[in-house]
């Protein structure tokens, strides 16, 4: 397993630093084309919470200098910049409109790859032509929300997708030339830890290239709230999240690249897990118990 940080500074020689972008697209499983209401667990942000920089009505270069400016102080002169595109399904939308927003954002000042957050089923050809392109100007990664490969969890969750269209589009990603990021959640309601793990031996057949890992959480105004409230969700404590994070870990080829070891929801929407508030102890915590 190789750490993000590590990673981004072998490929890019610097460290790098996201610049959000919001699209203002929708999902098809919240515009009723694949199914309403979302995902159980995601709020009405679609799962962007905290899209710095990401402001309605801008243009995607002013989005990526507002977000660049808001820490370049920090970053300092060395350090480059990913164009993210975020919320929602970023590829739900006109190819034509794609191609013209990613090639504004490479050419924004100093964008260097480009991080596309979308869904399997929202990968037409020519939608992974306009990616191909864009893979050939700069690195370009694709994150996709899997969350399990089991597809009756999905089902339950409402992904609105099978997962065997997950693995065809990680396999047309891979062939144009994006580097695969894979969204887990564990934790999922009814999911025992061996499914947790069948979900990553999954991700790792079909050949993601690298993992973004969050414990299920609560936010307000959710379907998952309701179900929180009527006590039919258990929360992972956090002993018990990195306990499966670390075997989950332990699945993962020695080049899989782990982006993130968990989330942490909006604090002004987050409902449990209390322990995801204390971002500092978690931070500690993932550094101490995994030697980063
Ligand atoms: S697919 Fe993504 S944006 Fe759409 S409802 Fe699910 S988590 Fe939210």
């Amino acid at each position: 397993m190789i750490t993000a940080n590590r990673y981004f500074r072998e490929l890019f020689g610097h460290k790098m630093y996201k610049a959000s972008v919001s699209l203002g697209v929708t999902c098809p499983n919240r515009d009723g084309s694949k199914g309403t209401g979302g995902c159980i667990f995601c709020s009405e942000g679609g799962s962007g919470e905290f899209a710095a920089g990401c402001v309605s009505g801008k243009t995607v270069s002013e989005q990526i200098k507002r977000a660049v400016d808001q820490v370049s102080e920090k970053a300092g002169k060395e350090a480059g910049y990913i164009a993210y595109f975020q919320s929602f399904t970023n590829t739900y939308c006109d190819p034509v409109f794609l191609e013209r927003v990613l090639e504004e954002a490479s050419s924004a000042e100093g964008i260097e790859a480009v991080s596309v957050a979308t869904r399997p089923d929202c990968l037409g050809p020519e939608i992974l032509d306009v990616l191909e392109a864009q893979a050939k100007r700069m690195p370009l990664f694709v994150e996709l929300g899997l969350q399990t490969s089991n597809d009756e969890t999905a089902r339950f969750i409402n992904r609105c997708y099978e997962t065997e269209e997950y693995i065809s589009a990680v396999r047309a990603l891979k062939d144009i030339g994006a580097n695969v990021i894979t969204h887990i959640i564990f934790g999922l309601p009814g999911e025992t830890r061996e499914m947790m793990m069948e979900t990553v031996r999954t991700c790792v057949g079909a050949g993601s290239d690298g993992y973004k890992f969050t414990c299920l959480y609560v936010l307000k105004d959710t379907p998952l709230e309701k179900l929180f409230a009527d006590n039919e969700v258990e929360i992972l404590e956090m002993e018990e999240y990195f306990d499966i994070v670390e075997e989950a870990i332990g699945l993962l080829p020695e080049t899989a690249v782990v982006h993130r070891f968990t989330g942490d929801g909006p604090k002004k929407l987050l409902i449990a897990p209390e322990w995801t508030k204390n971002k500092r102890q978690v931070v500690n915590y993932i550094n101490r118990r995994f030697g980063l």
